[in-house]
């Protein structure tokens, strides 16, 4: 195995995923879910249908997938709580906060921690993130400082050399949707993922900061097609 990506069933992971089918084939990627009582557990229904959907498109043919594994964490919502797995809490951004009130705390970090004990017992050194710095809503965890630094962790905790691949950390909404039509993903991704912070699949509710972000990348790709053109 030479890559695990952790696939969350949005549109930054689902590209991820199909980049790294491209690079190494289906046999060589596998793919993991977190669990972490997100109020949506629809997100880990569309995860389990990208694992066959993306590799069948990126490799031409049907029975192509990658090997996938939903880790529950349940307890995680003991020890802290947000926007996102409170469906109580109002989605939003209190006045001088520095990230809206969907942050879950210390996410990133334990997610690719888990990911890379699973990649070493796999024998994968790589590790594929949608997490994007450019884009990004003010989480601590996906600035590349942290990136750099959670890579160094883990190998020494590791003994390992696991890489941490983040091909969206500095890149575009936009982007993304034209390497989706790139790679022939663009229906997937537009259809069978979830972004939207109110769990509503493909173009979501179309108010949350999340589908905002997402429509507006579309917007901007679909303009520079028609200039392009
Ligand atoms: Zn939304």
């Amino acid at each position: 195995m030479k890559a695990v990506v952790v696939l969350s069933g949005g549109q930054d992971s689902a590209t991820c995923l199909a980049l790294a089918v491209r690079r190494y084939g289906a046999d060589e990627v596998a793919a993991v879910t977190f669990e972490y009582g997100q109020r949506h557990a629809l997100e880990t229904r569309f995860a389990r249908r990208l694992v066959r959907r993306i590799p069948a498109i990126v490799e031409g043919r049907p029975d192509a997938r990658v090997q996938h594994k939903v880790v529950k964490l349940g307890f995680y919502g003991s020890l802290t709580t947000n926007a996102l797995m409170d469906p109580s809490v109002k989605i939003g951004r209190k006045p001088g906060a520095k990230c809206p009130n969907t942050v879950v705390e210390g996410r990133n970090a334990v997610f690719l921690t888990l990911a890379a004990v699973w990649a070493k017992t796999l024998g994968a050194t790589e590790l594929y993130t949608g997490v994007s710095e450019a884009d990004y809503s003010g989480y601590p965890d996906c600035r590349g400082v942290f990136i750099r630094a959670q890579q160094k962790a883990i190998r020494l905790a590791l003994d390992y050399p696991i890489r941490i691949v983040t091909p969206f950390a500095h890149r575009s909404k936009a982007y993304e949707w034209a390497l989706a039509a790139k790679l022939g993903i663009l229906d997937v991704v537009r259809k069978e993922t979830v972004t939207c912070y109110n769990g509503i699949p493909g173009d979501g509710c179309g108010e949350c900061p999340a589908c905002r972000l997402r429509a507006r990348g579309y917007g901007e790709w679909m303009s520079s097609t028609k200039t392009t053109r």
